[in-house]
Protein backbone atom coordinates (compact mmCIF):
# COMPACT_ATOMS: atom_id res chain seq x y z
CA UNK A 1 0.00 0.00 0.00
CA UNK A 2 3.11 2.21 0.79
CA UNK A 3 4.19 1.73 -2.95
CA UNK A 4 0.91 2.46 -4.23
CA UNK A 5 0.76 5.86 -2.04
CA UNK A 6 4.45 6.84 -3.25
CA UNK A 7 3.46 6.00 -6.77
CA UNK A 8 0.13 8.11 -6.96
CA UNK A 9 2.07 10.81 -5.25
CA UNK A 10 4.38 10.46 -8.33
CA UNK A 11 2.32 10.65 -10.84
CA UNK A 12 -0.16 13.53 -9.14
CA UNK A 13 3.50 15.59 -9.41
CA UNK A 14 4.49 14.54 -12.75
CA UNK A 15 0.89 15.30 -14.01
CA UNK A 16 1.29 19.15 -11.98
CA UNK A 17 -1.88 18.06 -9.08
CA UNK A 18 -1.52 19.00 -5.41
CA UNK A 19 -0.67 16.44 -3.09
CA UNK A 20 -0.75 17.41 -0.08
CA UNK A 21 -4.29 16.62 0.77
CA UNK A 22 -3.72 12.96 -0.42
CA UNK A 23 -2.75 10.46 2.94
CA UNK A 24 -1.82 6.91 2.63
CA UNK A 25 -5.07 6.24 4.73
CA UNK A 26 -7.18 8.28 2.22
CA UNK A 27 -5.62 5.79 -0.40
CA UNK A 28 -6.16 2.50 1.64
CA UNK A 29 -9.78 3.36 2.60
CA UNK A 30 -10.64 3.82 -0.83
CA UNK A 31 -9.32 0.78 -2.37
CA UNK A 32 -10.66 -1.29 0.50
CA UNK A 33 -13.79 -0.02 -0.70
CA UNK A 34 -13.57 -0.94 -4.35
CA UNK A 35 -11.89 -4.95 -3.46
CA UNK A 36 -15.10 -6.67 -3.13
CA UNK A 37 -17.14 -4.67 -5.46
CA UNK A 38 -14.23 -5.55 -7.95
CA UNK A 39 -13.71 -9.32 -6.47
CA UNK A 40 -17.47 -10.18 -7.68
CA UNK A 41 -17.23 -8.14 -11.13
CA UNK A 42 -13.83 -10.55 -12.00
CA UNK A 43 -14.67 -13.55 -10.40
CA UNK A 44 -11.50 -13.13 -8.49
CA UNK A 45 -10.27 -13.63 -4.80
CA UNK A 46 -7.45 -11.51 -5.62
CA UNK A 47 -7.18 -7.98 -7.48
CA UNK A 48 -3.93 -6.19 -7.86
CA UNK A 49 -4.01 -1.98 -7.86
CA UNK A 50 -1.27 -0.25 -9.95
CA UNK A 51 -1.30 3.35 -10.38
CA UNK A 52 -1.11 4.86 -14.65
CA UNK A 53 -1.57 8.40 -16.42
CA UNK A 54 -4.13 8.52 -18.70
CA UNK A 55 -5.25 12.06 -20.56
CA UNK A 56 -3.29 13.53 -18.88
CA UNK A 57 -4.39 12.01 -15.11
CA UNK A 58 -3.17 9.74 -12.69
CA UNK A 59 -5.40 7.25 -11.92
CA UNK A 60 -5.28 3.83 -9.71
CA UNK A 61 -6.38 0.78 -11.44
CA UNK A 62 -7.24 -2.91 -10.80
CA UNK A 63 -6.68 -5.82 -12.53
CA UNK A 64 -7.54 -9.46 -11.18
CA UNK A 65 -4.51 -11.41 -10.40
CA UNK A 66 -5.27 -14.91 -11.76
CA UNK A 67 -2.54 -16.74 -12.25
CA UNK A 68 -1.69 -16.18 -8.19
CA UNK A 69 -4.13 -17.05 -6.19
CA UNK A 70 -7.36 -19.37 -6.11
CA UNK A 71 -9.31 -17.59 -8.62
CA UNK A 72 -11.76 -18.36 -11.31
CA UNK A 73 -11.78 -16.83 -14.74
CA UNK A 74 -15.66 -16.53 -14.20
CA UNK A 75 -18.00 -18.04 -12.55
CA UNK A 76 -18.73 -21.95 -13.51
CA UNK A 77 -22.07 -22.79 -15.81
CA UNK A 78 -25.05 -23.44 -14.04
CA UNK A 79 -25.79 -27.61 -14.65
CA UNK A 80 -27.11 -27.74 -18.01
CA UNK A 81 -25.93 -24.67 -19.13
CA UNK A 82 -23.97 -24.69 -22.43
CA UNK A 83 -22.23 -21.26 -22.94
CA UNK A 84 -19.44 -21.24 -25.20
CA UNK A 85 -16.18 -20.01 -24.17
CA UNK A 86 -14.62 -17.78 -26.89
CA UNK A 87 -11.09 -18.32 -27.38
CA UNK A 88 -8.20 -16.52 -30.15
CA UNK A 89 -5.38 -17.70 -30.79
CA UNK A 90 -3.00 -15.53 -32.15
CA UNK A 91 0.37 -15.88 -34.47
CA UNK A 92 2.75 -12.78 -35.80
CA UNK A 93 4.52 -14.13 -38.40
CA UNK A 94 7.17 -11.53 -40.59
CA UNK A 95 5.99 -10.07 -43.74
CA UNK A 96 9.31 -10.62 -45.49
CA UNK A 97 9.67 -14.35 -44.29
CA UNK A 98 12.99 -15.81 -44.34
CA UNK A 99 11.36 -18.87 -45.84
CA UNK A 100 11.19 -19.18 -49.58
CA UNK A 101 7.68 -18.03 -49.49
CA UNK A 102 5.15 -16.58 -46.46
CA UNK A 103 3.40 -19.37 -45.43
CA UNK A 104 -0.50 -18.58 -45.66
CA UNK A 105 -1.32 -21.30 -42.43
CA UNK A 106 -0.42 -20.93 -38.49
CA UNK A 107 0.13 -24.32 -38.42
CA UNK A 108 0.80 -24.82 -34.63
CA UNK A 109 -1.98 -22.96 -33.83
CA UNK A 110 -3.95 -24.94 -36.60
CA UNK A 111 -2.88 -28.42 -34.55
CA UNK A 112 -4.57 -27.26 -31.34
CA UNK A 113 -8.14 -26.17 -33.15
CA UNK A 114 -8.48 -29.27 -35.09
CA UNK A 115 -6.98 -31.11 -32.39
CA UNK A 116 -9.99 -29.34 -29.87
CA UNK A 117 -12.67 -29.48 -32.38
CA UNK A 118 -11.90 -33.47 -32.83
CA UNK A 119 -13.09 -33.84 -28.94
CA UNK A 120 -17.34 -33.70 -29.37
CA UNK A 121 -17.89 -32.56 -25.93
CA UNK A 122 -15.62 -29.23 -25.94
CA UNK A 123 -16.33 -28.88 -29.51
CA UNK A 124 -19.75 -27.99 -28.51
CA UNK A 125 -18.87 -25.65 -25.71
CA UNK A 126 -16.21 -23.75 -27.12
CA UNK A 127 -15.55 -21.27 -30.46
CA UNK A 128 -11.84 -20.82 -31.09
CA UNK A 129 -10.81 -18.55 -33.82
CA UNK A 130 -7.74 -18.42 -35.52
CA UNK A 131 -6.07 -14.96 -36.08
CA UNK A 132 -2.63 -14.18 -38.23
CA UNK A 133 -0.74 -10.79 -37.50
CA UNK A 134 2.46 -9.58 -38.91
CA UNK A 135 5.11 -8.06 -36.35
CA UNK A 136 4.72 -5.00 -38.14
CA UNK A 137 0.93 -4.16 -37.20
CA UNK A 138 0.72 -1.82 -34.05
CA UNK A 139 -0.61 -3.61 -31.22
CA UNK A 140 -3.62 -1.40 -31.37
CA UNK A 141 -5.17 -2.63 -34.48
CA UNK A 142 -4.36 -6.18 -33.78
CA UNK A 143 -6.26 -5.47 -29.85
CA UNK A 144 -9.35 -3.58 -32.23
CA UNK A 145 -9.37 -7.14 -34.21
CA UNK A 146 -9.08 -9.60 -31.34
CA UNK A 147 -11.47 -7.77 -29.26
CA UNK A 148 -14.14 -7.29 -31.60
CA UNK A 149 -15.11 -11.58 -31.25
CA UNK A 150 -15.38 -10.56 -27.51
CA UNK A 151 -13.01 -13.55 -26.79
CA UNK A 152 -12.70 -15.02 -22.84
CA UNK A 153 -9.42 -15.98 -23.17
CA UNK A 154 -6.70 -15.29 -25.71
CA UNK A 155 -3.63 -17.08 -26.89
CA UNK A 156 -0.31 -15.93 -28.11
CA UNK A 157 2.61 -18.25 -30.08
CA UNK A 158 5.45 -17.08 -29.11
CA UNK A 159 8.92 -17.02 -31.17
CA UNK A 160 11.71 -15.42 -30.84
CA UNK A 161 10.91 -12.97 -33.68
CA UNK A 162 7.47 -12.04 -32.46
CA UNK A 163 8.19 -12.08 -28.60
CA UNK A 164 8.12 -8.33 -28.64
CA UNK A 165 5.12 -7.84 -31.09
CA UNK A 166 3.19 -10.41 -28.70
CA UNK A 167 3.94 -9.29 -25.49
CA UNK A 168 3.04 -5.47 -26.95
CA UNK A 169 -0.52 -6.80 -27.62
CA UNK A 170 -0.62 -8.70 -24.27
CA UNK A 171 -0.09 -6.22 -22.59
CA UNK A 172 -2.36 -3.51 -24.29
CA UNK A 173 -4.92 -6.41 -24.07
CA UNK A 174 -4.66 -6.84 -20.68
CA UNK A 175 -4.97 -2.84 -19.61
CA UNK A 176 -7.83 -2.94 -21.92
CA UNK A 177 -9.40 -5.66 -20.93
CA UNK A 178 -8.04 -6.86 -16.78
CA UNK A 179 -9.98 -10.19 -16.81
CA UNK A 180 -9.57 -11.43 -20.13
CA UNK A 181 -7.47 -14.49 -19.79
CA UNK A 182 -4.50 -14.06 -21.49
CA UNK A 183 -1.70 -17.30 -22.13
CA UNK A 184 1.16 -18.27 -24.44
CA UNK A 185 3.00 -21.26 -25.83
CA UNK A 186 5.74 -21.55 -28.17
CA UNK A 187 9.66 -22.05 -27.57
CA UNK A 188 9.74 -18.69 -25.92
CA UNK A 189 7.56 -19.41 -22.90
CA UNK A 190 8.91 -22.96 -22.32
CA UNK A 191 12.52 -22.22 -22.78
CA UNK A 192 11.59 -18.91 -19.48
CA UNK A 193 8.52 -19.68 -18.43
CA UNK A 194 9.69 -18.06 -14.90
CA UNK A 195 9.99 -14.69 -16.56
CA UNK A 196 7.23 -14.76 -18.94
CA UNK A 197 5.37 -15.01 -16.13
CA UNK A 198 6.90 -12.66 -13.74
CA UNK A 199 7.14 -10.03 -16.27
CA UNK A 200 4.58 -10.13 -18.63
CA UNK A 201 0.76 -10.42 -18.52
CA UNK A 202 0.30 -13.69 -19.10
CA UNK A 203 -1.70 -16.10 -16.86
CA UNK A 204 -0.31 -19.20 -18.07
CA UNK A 205 1.93 -20.89 -20.27
CA UNK A 206 1.36 -23.96 -22.36
CA UNK A 207 4.89 -25.59 -22.03
CA UNK A 208 6.16 -27.79 -25.46
CA UNK A 209 4.08 -29.43 -27.35
CA UNK A 210 0.62 -27.87 -26.56
CA UNK A 211 -1.94 -30.39 -27.81
CA UNK A 212 -2.95 -32.04 -25.40
CA UNK A 213 -2.27 -29.76 -23.07
CA UNK A 214 -4.49 -26.64 -24.36
CA UNK A 215 -7.46 -29.28 -24.62
CA UNK A 216 -7.42 -29.80 -20.69
CA UNK A 217 -6.48 -26.23 -20.50
CA UNK A 218 -9.54 -24.97 -22.19
CA UNK A 219 -11.78 -27.72 -20.81
CA UNK A 220 -10.81 -26.35 -17.67
CA UNK A 221 -11.02 -22.72 -18.10
CA UNK A 222 -15.32 -23.80 -19.57
CA UNK A 223 -15.65 -25.08 -16.00
CA UNK A 224 -14.34 -21.91 -13.91
CA UNK A 225 -11.54 -23.55 -12.86
CA UNK A 226 -7.93 -22.45 -11.58
CA UNK A 227 -5.82 -23.63 -14.86
CA UNK A 228 -3.11 -24.06 -12.40
CA UNK A 229 -2.44 -27.94 -11.84
CA UNK A 230 -2.96 -29.13 -15.77
CA UNK A 231 -0.18 -31.08 -16.76
CA UNK A 232 1.96 -29.15 -18.86
CA UNK A 233 0.61 -25.83 -17.61
CA UNK A 234 3.07 -23.61 -16.21
CA UNK A 235 1.70 -20.77 -13.85
CA UNK A 236 2.46 -18.73 -10.96
CA UNK A 237 1.41 -19.48 -7.17
CA UNK A 238 2.48 -17.39 -4.53
CA UNK A 239 5.41 -16.16 -6.53
CA UNK A 240 6.11 -19.81 -7.37
CA UNK A 241 6.53 -21.14 -10.66
CA UNK A 242 3.85 -24.43 -10.56
CA UNK A 243 4.73 -27.23 -13.51
CA UNK A 244 3.94 -30.64 -13.98
CA UNK A 245 5.18 -32.11 -17.22
CA UNK A 246 3.42 -33.59 -19.43
CA UNK A 247 4.47 -36.74 -21.45
CA UNK A 248 5.18 -36.49 -24.75
CA UNK A 249 1.82 -37.46 -27.58
CA UNK A 250 3.80 -41.00 -28.38
CA UNK A 251 1.99 -41.34 -31.99
CA UNK A 252 1.74 -38.25 -33.86
CA UNK A 253 -0.76 -40.16 -36.34
CA UNK A 254 -3.38 -40.00 -33.50
CA UNK A 255 -3.42 -35.84 -33.77
CA UNK A 256 -5.75 -34.78 -36.36
CA UNK A 257 -4.03 -33.29 -39.16
CA UNK A 258 -4.87 -29.55 -39.27
CA UNK A 259 -5.21 -29.56 -43.30
CA UNK A 260 -7.27 -33.06 -43.83
CA UNK A 261 -9.73 -31.77 -40.95
CA UNK A 262 -9.95 -28.41 -43.32
CA UNK A 263 -8.79 -26.26 -40.28
CA UNK A 264 -6.06 -23.85 -43.08
CA UNK A 265 -7.09 -23.18 -46.38
CA UNK A 266 -4.01 -22.47 -48.52
CA UNK A 267 -4.83 -20.33 -51.17
CA UNK A 268 -4.14 -21.56 -54.56
CA UNK A 269 -0.73 -21.37 -55.95
CA UNK A 270 0.26 -20.47 -51.97
CA UNK A 271 2.49 -21.98 -49.58
CA UNK A 272 1.80 -24.26 -46.70
CA UNK A 273 4.08 -25.56 -44.02
CA UNK A 274 4.02 -29.61 -44.21
CA UNK A 275 5.06 -31.73 -40.72
CA UNK A 276 6.73 -34.75 -41.26
CA UNK A 277 7.85 -34.82 -37.74
CA UNK A 278 8.98 -33.49 -34.20
CA UNK A 279 12.10 -33.67 -32.30
CA UNK A 280 15.52 -33.98 -33.57
CA UNK A 281 18.28 -36.85 -32.26
CA UNK A 282 21.20 -34.60 -32.27
CA UNK A 283 20.84 -32.45 -29.39
CA UNK A 284 22.27 -29.21 -30.19
CA UNK A 285 22.27 -27.22 -26.89
CA UNK A 286 21.01 -23.72 -28.41
CA UNK A 287 17.86 -25.60 -30.61
CA UNK A 288 14.24 -26.23 -29.39
CA UNK A 289 13.76 -29.01 -31.22
CA UNK A 290 15.48 -31.18 -28.94
CA UNK A 291 14.69 -29.50 -25.75
CA UNK A 292 12.50 -32.13 -23.92
CA UNK A 293 11.83 -34.26 -26.89
CA UNK A 294 14.88 -36.52 -27.60
CA UNK A 295 14.78 -38.30 -30.60
CA UNK A 296 12.59 -38.23 -33.19
CA UNK A 297 8.84 -39.04 -34.32
CA UNK A 298 7.54 -39.26 -37.12
CA UNK A 299 3.80 -39.22 -38.98
CA UNK A 300 3.10 -42.76 -40.66
CA UNK A 301 3.20 -42.65 -44.42
CA UNK A 302 -0.43 -42.69 -44.71
CA UNK A 303 -1.00 -39.74 -43.35
CA UNK A 304 2.03 -38.22 -45.55
CA UNK A 305 0.37 -39.62 -48.28
CA UNK A 306 -3.04 -37.95 -47.65
CA UNK A 307 -1.62 -34.44 -46.78
CA UNK A 308 0.88 -34.54 -50.01
CA UNK A 309 -2.60 -35.35 -52.49
CA UNK A 310 -4.59 -32.57 -50.19
CA UNK A 311 -1.40 -30.12 -51.23
CA UNK A 312 -2.45 -31.25 -55.04
CA UNK A 313 -6.24 -30.71 -54.79
CA UNK A 314 -5.64 -27.52 -53.48
CA UNK A 315 -2.95 -26.40 -55.81
CA UNK A 316 -0.53 -25.39 -53.63
CA UNK A 317 2.64 -23.95 -54.97
CA UNK A 318 5.45 -24.30 -52.26
CA UNK A 319 6.04 -26.74 -49.48
CA UNK A 320 8.35 -26.34 -46.40
CA UNK A 321 9.05 -29.57 -44.69
CA UNK A 322 9.30 -29.18 -41.29
CA UNK A 323 11.17 -32.05 -40.49
CA UNK A 324 15.17 -30.74 -38.94
CA UNK A 325 17.00 -33.50 -40.12
CA UNK A 326 15.09 -34.66 -43.12
CA UNK A 327 17.58 -37.31 -44.25
CA UNK A 328 18.37 -38.92 -40.82
CA UNK A 329 16.33 -42.10 -41.60
CA UNK A 330 17.67 -42.45 -45.37
CA UNK A 331 14.92 -45.12 -46.39
CA UNK A 332 11.85 -43.15 -45.12
CA UNK A 333 13.68 -40.08 -46.88
CA UNK A 334 13.84 -41.60 -49.82
CA UNK A 335 10.52 -43.13 -49.54
CA UNK A 336 8.76 -39.86 -48.99
CA UNK A 337 10.98 -38.39 -52.32
CA UNK A 338 9.50 -41.54 -54.85
CA UNK A 339 6.33 -40.72 -52.83
CA UNK A 340 6.13 -36.89 -54.37
CA UNK A 341 7.81 -37.94 -57.62
CA UNK A 342 5.10 -39.96 -58.30
CA UNK A 343 2.20 -37.69 -57.16
CA UNK A 344 3.50 -33.98 -56.70
CA UNK A 345 6.52 -33.42 -59.11
CA UNK A 346 5.43 -30.49 -59.90
CA UNK A 347 5.41 -28.44 -56.66
CA UNK A 348 8.72 -27.27 -54.52
CA UNK A 349 9.30 -28.80 -51.77
CA UNK A 350 11.92 -27.19 -49.26
CA UNK A 351 14.41 -29.81 -47.20
CA UNK A 352 16.31 -29.13 -44.08
CA UNK A 353 19.01 -32.27 -44.05
CA UNK A 354 21.99 -33.43 -42.96
CA UNK A 355 24.78 -32.96 -45.68
CA UNK A 356 26.86 -36.40 -43.91
CA UNK A 357 23.78 -38.43 -44.86
CA UNK A 358 23.59 -37.53 -48.09
CA UNK A 359 24.23 -40.93 -50.86
CA UNK A 360 23.72 -40.75 -54.48
CA UNK A 361 20.28 -42.02 -54.62
CA UNK A 362 19.36 -39.81 -52.64
CA UNK A 363 21.04 -36.71 -54.63
CA UNK A 364 19.69 -38.53 -57.91
CA UNK A 365 16.07 -38.76 -56.78
CA UNK A 366 15.87 -35.35 -55.50
CA UNK A 367 17.18 -34.51 -58.71
CA UNK A 368 13.79 -36.02 -60.20
CA UNK A 369 11.84 -33.60 -57.99
CA UNK A 370 11.21 -29.84 -57.86
CA UNK A 371 13.39 -28.82 -54.46
CA UNK A 372 15.52 -26.86 -52.72
CA UNK A 373 17.41 -27.65 -49.46
CA UNK A 374 19.16 -25.80 -46.83
CA UNK A 375 21.91 -28.51 -45.18
CA UNK A 376 24.10 -29.14 -41.96
CA UNK A 377 26.75 -31.07 -41.27
CA UNK A 378 28.14 -32.82 -37.98
CA UNK A 379 29.66 -30.13 -36.14
CA UNK A 380 31.21 -30.94 -32.34
CA UNK A 381 31.53 -27.68 -31.63
CA UNK A 382 27.57 -27.44 -31.61
CA UNK A 383 27.67 -29.71 -28.43
CA UNK A 384 28.95 -29.05 -25.13
S1 LIG B 1 20.69 -30.89 -35.70
FE1 LIG B 1 19.51 -29.05 -36.15
S2 LIG B 1 17.40 -29.52 -35.45
FE2 LIG B 1 18.78 -31.04 -34.51
S3 LIG B 1 19.25 -30.21 -32.48
FE3 LIG B 1 20.90 -29.54 -33.90
S4 LIG B 1 20.25 -27.52 -34.70
FE4 LIG B 1 18.46 -28.53 -33.75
Amino acid sequence: MERLFQQYIEARKACHLPTGNITPDLISSAIEKQKPILAEKYHCQQVEFKVVIEDGKPKIKARPNCSRHECRLRPPPAEGRHDRLRINCERCSHRHSPLPFTPGDPLANAYLKACLLADEELAARVTITLRDFFVSDPAATCITEILATEPDAVGFSVYLWNRQACIDTARQLKDAKPDLTIFAGGPEPTAAPERMLAEFPFDFLVMGEGEHTFIEAMDTLWKGKPVRGVKGVAALYEGNLVYRPRPLVPFLDTLPSPYLSGMLDVEQGGGALWQLSRGCSFGCDFCFDYQGAEGVRRFGMERIREELDWFVQHRVAQVFVLDSTFNRDLLLAKEVLRLIKRRAPHIHFHFEVRSEFIDAELARLCSTITCSSRSAFKAPILRS
